[in-house]
């Protein structure tokens, strides 16, 4: 035997033992992984992920979740480095998200007079007067949030009693829902707003006997007296935007869905994510504006921009207006109204249209839909674009499906279409929406039990600045169907309640998925953002009356504290 076939036959081995040895190494290396930036441990973690809904403790690196589990395994990953939180048995939930908000409504309003809460019109003028001490004459006054249902009359208000008090300021006063202005005689004048103006089509002037304006003002017909008011700057603006913010992570909320923005408002978006001043996961919806949505369909949908900070990838569309102003579109008169069968703010055309153009480019459509005709007709208009543009994952949305015809409900499943609802306005609505629709019409309102069983998840939101920001309020009416004060008791229409872990997803889990952005959000999951709120009490376990009182003691982004409780919030 010559050397060399020893050789040969050694050198395959040798090779072999080498590997060996590489492998060794390497699994020898991922043994002792590399220490978390973040500990949260000795807490009861309730991650929304179906396969470990419990956990004791997770770990953070570079902004995302690495380990989820004990506390014994997350102290392995310790280094000289890792700051711990110990959650001192407390309870920790994924960031909450607000699928519907409006974020600079939210900005506005936080500057504006605030009208919430008021209980008859005289405090609201009252509101009024008291910020007008303070403002130069001549100078717009903003206030938001009254609503006549809360008022011992809850007609409409006249603008006569606002105008006498209030005859050197141009005011505009907003419906809490926002689909209703109510202006005083310097304001009207401004705009030229008098008995010959004609209502603008999806608008409606409000008159007297005499067929002079009352200074209400419904959806389209709002912007004849809006588009007066000066236009703030962008210093005041993005400094507005800046403290909404602050009050969005106050509340537990790490993201929110922006149900409608401006180009412009969305170039802010970015400056400020792009500055370091957003620190949330924000999905616009692009507004109705042809520009704009030629604009940014003809960038093509973006997603996580700025290290996961802004998606650009869905249009936002009006099919109708809303309920407490008798805007919502029904198939049958208001039964409080009997000539009033409510206003279609888009054509069925225009929304078809949107939507096959948005199927065409990638883009998602989110359109407002409150009354049982407005939500028919977006369901027809998506079903006829999909026939079109068949598309597998659209996963177009109808915002609010308050009002649904019993027949359309299992119609969601069938197209893929989502229902984006918020339980806050079901217990806002209660006290006298029976009155609006009869009660046959109630057994498809806010239906979101019948909703779930035919097969589709419904990301939940607040509407705010139409309804508060805490995203519990929701939460509780998701799951108890009854208002603060635990009225009515047992819950209105009960059967359509959420358990409270459909309840938790609705506003982590589902949020994503509406959002196509499950595989980095909406659980406490390794590899997702590290977006993460801590409580002083578990929602998932208190007697349903407590729920309402439990507070935010932190919440964090991509593992970076942006809120802490002090003793006094
Ligand atoms: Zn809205």
């Amino acid at each position: 035997m010559s050397t060399a076939p020893v050789l040969r036959s050694l050198a395959p081995r040798a090779i072999a033992a080498f590997l060996v040895l590489i492998a060794v190494r390497t699994e020898a290396q991922s043994r002792a992984p590399l220490p978390a930036d973040l500990i949260v441990t000795n807490a009861r973690v309730y991650t929304a992920d179906e396969a470990r809904p419990l956990a004791e403790a997770f770990a953070v690196r570079d902004g995302r979740v690495v380990f989820v589990g004990s506390k014994s395994e997350a102290a392995v990953l310790k280094g000289a480095n890792t700051r711990t939180v110990d959650a001192g048995g407390r309870t920790v939930i994924p960031g909450m998200v607000d699928a519907h908000a409006h974020f600079s409504g939210l900005a506005q309003t936080l500057r504006a007079v605030d009208l919430t809460g008021t209980h008859s019109y005289d405090e609201v003028i009252a509101r009024v007067l008291e910020r007008a001490k303070a403002t130069p004459k001549g100078t717009w006054i903003l206030g938001r949030g009254w609503d006549q249902n809360a008022w011992g009359d809850t007609r409409f208000p006249s603008h006569e009693k606002l105008s006498a008090a209030l005859p050197d300021h141009p005011v505009l006063l907003t419906r809490v829902d926002g689909h209703a202005d109510l202006v005083n005689t310097s304001a009207m004048r401004l705009a030229g707003l008098n008995i010959a103006t004609v209502d603008p089509s999806g608008g409606k002037v409000i008159r007297d006997a005499q067929n002079a304006p009352t200074g209400v003002l419904i959806d389209n017909a709002k912007d004849l007296v809006e588009r007066k008011i000066p236009v703030p700057t962008a210093m005041e603006a993005r400094s507005a935007l800046k403290d909404a913010v602050n009050v969005i992570h106050r509340w537990g909320l790490t993201g929110v869905h922006d149900a409608g923005a401006s180009r412009s408002a969305i170039d802010m978006f970015e400056q400020m994510a792009q500055a370091g001043e957003l620190n949330l996961r924000l999905y616009v919806m692009i507004s109705d504006d042809s520009a704009a949505i030629a604009h940014y369909t003809s960038i093509g949908p973006r997603s996580a921009l700025y290290n996961g900070q802004v998606w650009v990838r869905a249009i936002k569309l009006y099919a109708d207006g809303a309920m407490g102003s008798r805007g919502a579109a029904l198939l049958e008169p208001y039964a409080d109204d009997p000539n009033n069968a409510g206003l279609l703010l888009s054509a069925p055309a225009h929304i078809r249209e949107v939507a096959e153009r948005a199927l065409k480019s990638g883009f998602q459509v989110n359109t407002h839909a409150i009354g049982d005709r407005g939500n028919r007709v977006v369901l027809d208009a998506y079903e006829a674009a999909l026939r079109t543009v068949p598309t597998a994952d659209h996963r177009f949305r109808v915002e609010h499906a308050q009002i649904l015809n019993y027949d359309d409900i299992p119609r969601f499943a069938q197209l893929g279409v989502i229902p984006s609802m918020q339980a806050s306005h079901q217990t806002s609505d209660m006290y006298w929406i029976g009155k609006r629709l009869g009660s046959t019409r109630l057994l498809g309102a806010y239906a979101w039990r019948s909703l779930i069983n035919s097969g589709v998840v419904i990301p939940n939101g607040s509407d705010f600045p139409v309804e508060q920001v805490n995203p519990l309020i929701s939460f509780h009416a998701a799951i108890a169907r009854q208002d603060a004060n635990d009225w009515p008791a047992g819950g209105w229409l009960p059967e359509q309640r959420m358990t409270r872990e459909e309840a938790l997803r609705s506003m982590t889990l589902w949020p994503a998925y509406a959002a196509f952005q499950e595989k980095d959000m909406g659980s406490l999951t390794v590899g997702k953002y590290a977006d993460f709120v801590l409580l002083d009490q578990d929602i998932m376990r208190v007697p349903v009356e407590l729920v309402l009182r439990t507070k935010v003691m932190s919440t964090y982004v991509g593992g970076k504290e942006v809120y802490h409780a002090t003793p006094n919030n």
